[in-house]
């Protein structure tokens, strides 16, 4: 089935529009942006919304990109092609750059925005790792008020978010901390496909030393997208070899993979491991100011 099933359609003029209409739509009322995961799903009868609101008229009041302190804000309607062209994103964030470099394709990037990769909540799902990683935070608006949340408690299972049904996702802010270097290191089948296990960690350096690291994983089935383990094995060492060694096999420990069309759980699991190890390489070269 090609056609998506009937259903109504509002455009939302500003963020408590939005919430108003969800508020008053109920729970059978969607928010779309970019459509690219949505409208793909309401086709094939996955999702079948009986009203789905239009956010790209906030484009203006939730697309940009800012520092604000020590973060950097960014909202929640920034379309992946924003944040490659974004100088301060590739200022602080590699990890971002590199990620979004090898998300899907020019199609998708023009139109798909961060906040509906988050909020899409696909266990393969890039950014959610990245930004894990990074130890960004959500801010998320309801017509109670606004809250923040965590992106490594972002997600509640495949495709699910502790975001209600009446709120919205309005903005990212990932902090800006000294001494920092990052990476993301993907496998896929094919250039633009979604990840068969992808790695991402940024590590703050005190001289030699890693003082704290963040280590996210996609589609490996890794809870909430991060290895603890493979945090703790990076934390207060010495990015020697055993250490690097140490925090793969905290990475394939973490991973919970499962067996599909691409590839057995076992080779997703190796993955893990040798995509943290080269993820750590080149996040300690970076802030060390050796690699690009
Ligand atoms: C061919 C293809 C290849 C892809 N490859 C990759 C890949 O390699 N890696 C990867 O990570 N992703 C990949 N994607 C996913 C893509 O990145 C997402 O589809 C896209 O970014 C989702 O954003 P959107 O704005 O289009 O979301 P939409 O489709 O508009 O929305 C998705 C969901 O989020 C909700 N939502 C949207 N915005 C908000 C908000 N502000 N607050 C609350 N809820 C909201 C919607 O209600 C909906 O449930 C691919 C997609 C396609 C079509």
């Amino acid at each position: 089935m090609q056609t998506p099933a009937p259903f109504g359609y509002e455009r939302a003029t500003s963020v408590d529009h939005a919430i108003e209409l969800l508020t008053q739509l109920g729970p059978e009322a969607r928010l779309v942006a970019g459509g690219h995961s949505l409208l793909p799903m309401m086709k094939l009868r996955l999702a079948q919304p009986e009203h789905v609101i239009d956010i790209n008229p906030l484009a203006a009041e939730l697309g940009t990109i800012s520092v604000d302190g020590d973060a950097v804000v960014i909202g929640a309607m920034a379309r992946h092609n924003d944040l490659l062209d974004s100088a301060v994103i590739a200022e602080h964030f590699p990890v971002l750059v590199d990620a979004e470099k090898v998300i899907a394709d020019p199609i998708v990037r023009n139109r798909g925005t961060i906040g509906g990769s988050l909020c899409q909540a696909d266990p393969a799902e890039d950014l959610s790792a990245a930004l894990s990683a990074l130890g960004a935070t959500c801010t998320i608006r309801g017509s109670g008020g606004t809250r923040s949340v965590a992106v490594r408690e972002l997600h509640t299972g495949p495709y699910e978010t502790v975001v209600g049904p009446a709120e919205i996702l309005t903005e990212i802010r990932v902090p800006i901390r000294d001494s920092a270097g990052s990476a993301y290191e993907k496998v896929e089948r094919r250039v633009g496909d979604w990840a068969i296990a992808a790695a991402a960690v940024c590590v703050w350096m005190d001289g030699d030393t890693i003082a704290d690291a963040g280590v996210g994983l996609a589609a490996v089935g890794a809870p909430h997208f991060v290895s603890p383990g493979a945090e703790a094995a990076l934390r207060g060492n010495s990015p020697t070899d055993d250490v690097i060694n140490a925090a793969a096999d905290a990475a394939r420990a973490d991973a919970n993979p499962t067996t599909d069309q691409r590839g057995p759980t076992e080779y997703k699991r190796h993955l893990a491991g040798e995509l943290t190890a080269r993820a750590i390489r080149r996040a300690v070269a970076r802030a060390k100011g050796e690699a690009n």
